[in-house]
């Protein structure tokens, strides 16, 4: 018998998608239909990276625009979902001994909600943001992850929002763009791992995707692909929610604007 709720890692990409529908976002949407529906969803978003651990516990989230220089309809989209104060206690609980500080101020940011509001347009499924800590190794990522395993016994969609690559220094503002040869070869070589159930690679990411260039050092490709980590390391949260022997599999994948991976990884549960 099925006990594990789905979990699902998002590559968002661009905030734009949020008024502008994309492949991916068709994807998302037909997961939401698709999907068991959750009592709750736990989203590890890249936009809320800081000191410590932090959860969500408001009562009623806020949307936030953490995004600037977009057009104007983009500021007035809500996603009016309540939160779970409940949740954000289990939440804590779960990851004890880790300190995981109950948070007011944060909502919901864009690597959430421009997501759910494909996957879940309705907003009336109780969301929890937990925060990323920007000290921690990519290794203890994946161990906080392991500890939420059990939310997904119980109900709860966990819901990574980053991007496997994600480099904006060289973006190319051109949707018909075509992927950079490392941004291709660290995509591949992640999802190769995803699919093999090969964690140790993603942990150690580093190595993936080899040398960016002939007469590079490896590791280059790595370097150009996670510049920083806030967007890879959500996928850590997924993978280490997943159960031994649970199958992991790639609803969507891409590269958008030369540098940004849309892959998208399911645990099927
Ligand atoms: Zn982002």
């Amino acid at each position: 018998m099925n006990t594990l709720h789905p979990a699902l890692f998002i590559g968002h990409g661009s905030p734009l998608q949020a008024i502008e529908p994309t492949r991916y976002s068709a994807v998302w949407q037909q997961l939401g239909q698709s999907l068991p529906r959750p009592r709750a969803i736990l989203c590890v978003s890249a936009h809320w990276y800081t000191q410590g651990t932090a959860v969500t516990q408001a009562q009623k989230p806020a949307t936030i625009h953490d995004f600037y220089g977009f057009p104007a309809p983009m500021y007035q989209l809500r996603y009016p979902a309540p939160g779970d104060p409940a949740l954000a206690a289990r939440v804590q609980a779960l990851l004890a001994p880790t300190m995981v500080h109950g948070d007011h101020e944060w909502g919901l940011d864009h690597g959430s909600w421009v997501v759910l509001r494909y996957l879940y347009p309705a907003a009336d499924i109780p969301v929890v943001q937990l925060s990323i800590d920007a000290t921690l190794p990519p290794r203890e990522h994946y161990e906080l992850g392991r500890r939420l395993r059990a939310l997904r016994a119980e109900g709860v969609l966990l819901l990574g929002s980053g991007d496997v690559v994600h480099n904006l220094r060289v973006m190319q503002r051109n949707e018909h763009a075509p992927a950079y040869p490392w941004a291709s070869q660290f995509n591949d070589e992640a999802r190769a791992a995803i699919l093999a159930g090969d964690h140790e690679s993603l942990i150690d990411f580093h190595r993936l995707g080899g040398a960016a260039a002939p007469g590079e050092k490896p590791g280059s490709a790595a370097r150009l692909s996670v510049p920083t980590p806030e967007h890879y390391l959500p996928l850590l949260y997924v993978l280490g929610a997943q159960a031994e022997g649970e199958v992991a599999s790639i609803p969507v994948d891409g590269i958008d604007l030369g540098s940004i991976s849309m892959l998208c990884v399911q645990l099927d549960g």
